[in-house]
């Protein structure tokens, strides 16, 4: 995709929207997959909640991954694409018993994340065979927003009680049939994320109805020029060989799964927005866009970096701006940011929009959540309509209000 791909996509379907780059998506999938070539049997769930649209994920049914889902409703969306339940997983956090049976019932793969519910969906179930997600007490990145395998972390069942797991798969007569761990957002040393992997094996090694074990992701992109990334390649070598080696001990070959949702659609996706107003202060160029935090929420949530082009001058002489947005809030995307020279009507073009992007988007001042574009064997196609008033109005009661009684 060019400059001028993005240009006429804002032209056909109108600002603020996101365009997905398939081809990037398949060629992060097939990296990932040639990276750890090694390994025997390898699957990759897609965690959905990265970018949920149905025709991503009938892309990656296509490209023959899986799933990785963390509602009844991502699971819902999944079987909608048509992705077989069987490769889908279901690795939520804190949800009801309830939720965990119905998604049972359709056939996923489910994986438990604290012994309450193993205990409770192990003596109801017994003939389920459930994964369980193991919390190893590793620092994977900086952030502790984003790193969820530490101490306090309330992901995972913690290694210091695998007696107990142990206990309760005994008394229930329940099946493991995989470990799970997923330590954080950002693996930016892969020394850590093999250590991490250490405790995992050791783990897996008290089981002995494997089918798999799942690494999770965390599997790092760059946002910037210098940012670090995941050595993906280097990783892929080393713990495949050293997969192999534990099903060697382990006495069969069983399957070596992982859930990156970042790495696969991260870089793929573009935000196009448009500029409403540059507006110069006494301090500062303020551009103001037809955009805000209800569609592009990183920024200001987790400080995420996002790279801003002006497609519509890419060669004019490059000025500071700060870029905001049109939210009755503060809603900064970027400070002091080097963009060449802007006039209003420009399109800016937002990088790595694809991931945690527009599934977070939200209705916020009832603005209208944008479209979504699939450029797909080059050429645009519509996979979300823009929003309506219809569709703010959706689910809302109309009651009729009688005059009201002052007491
Ligand atoms: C969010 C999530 C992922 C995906 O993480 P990325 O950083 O996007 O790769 C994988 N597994 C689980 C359980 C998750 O919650």
């Amino acid at each position: 995709m060019n400059n001028q791909d993005l240009l006429n996509i804002a032209r056909d379907f109108g600002s603020p929207v996101y365009v997905y780059d398939a081809e990037v998506i398949v060629a992060q999938y097939e990296r990932l997959v040639a990276a750890f070539a090694k390994a025997k049997n390898l699957r990759i769930h897609y965690a959905v909640k990265a970018l949920s649209n149905i025709s991503i994920l009938k892309l990656f049914k296509q490209l023959g991954a899986g799933l990785d889902t963390v509602s009844l409703q991502e699971v819902e969306l999944g079987l909608a694409a048509g992705v077989d339940p069987k490769k889908i997983i279901f690795t939520p956090n804190g949800v009801s018993l309830e939720e965990i049976e119905l998604v049972a019932k359709k056939g996923v793969q489910i994986n438990i994340d604290n012994l309450s519910i193993l205990e409770q969906f192990g003596s109801k179930h017994p003939k389920t065979p459930v994964c369980v997600r193991i919390n190893p007490h590793v620092m994977a990145g900086g952030n502790a927003n984003i790193s969820v395998g530490h101490i306090d972390s309330k992901f995972g069942i913690s290694i210091h009680q695998i007696p107990h797991i142990l206990r309760i798969v005994e008394n229930t007569g329940m099946t493991v049939n995989g470990v799970h761990m997923h330590t954080g957002s950002d693996i930016l040393d892969i020394g850590v994320f093999l250590y991490a992997t250490e405790i995992l094996f050791e783990t897996a090694a008290k089981f002995k109805a494997l089918e798999f074990i799942d690494f999770g992701s965390g599997f790092k992109v760059p946002y910037k020029e210098g940012d670090v990334s995941t050595d993906i390649e280097d990783l892929g070598e080393q713990l495949s060989e050293r997969f192999n080696n534990f099903c060697i001990s382990y006495g069969r070959d069983i399957t070596m799964a992982f859930e990156p949702g970042k790495f696969l659609v991260s870089e793929a996706g573009h935000f196009l927005a448009q500029v409403n107003v540059v507006k110069q202060t006494t301090s500062t160029v303020f551009a103001g866009i037809d955009s805000g935090f209800n569609h592009l929420i990183r920024p200001m949530l987790y400080g995420s970096y996002h790279g801003i082009k002006n497609i519509s001058n890419p060669e004019g002489k490059n000025r500071f701006y700060s870029v905001v947005g049109y939210i009755c809030e503060t809603d900064t995307f970027a400070n002091n940011r080097q963009i060449s020279e802007i006039t209003e009507g420009d399109i800016l073009s937002f990088s790595n929009a694809g991931a945690y992007c527009f599934s977070m988007a939200s209705n916020y001042n009832s603005r209208y959540r944008p479209a979504e574009v699939l450029w797909y064997n080059g050429k645009s196609h519509l996979i979300r309509e823009r929003e309506t008033m219809e569709d703010i109005l959706k689910g809302q009661c109309d009651i009729q209000l009688d005059e009201l009684i002052v007491v």
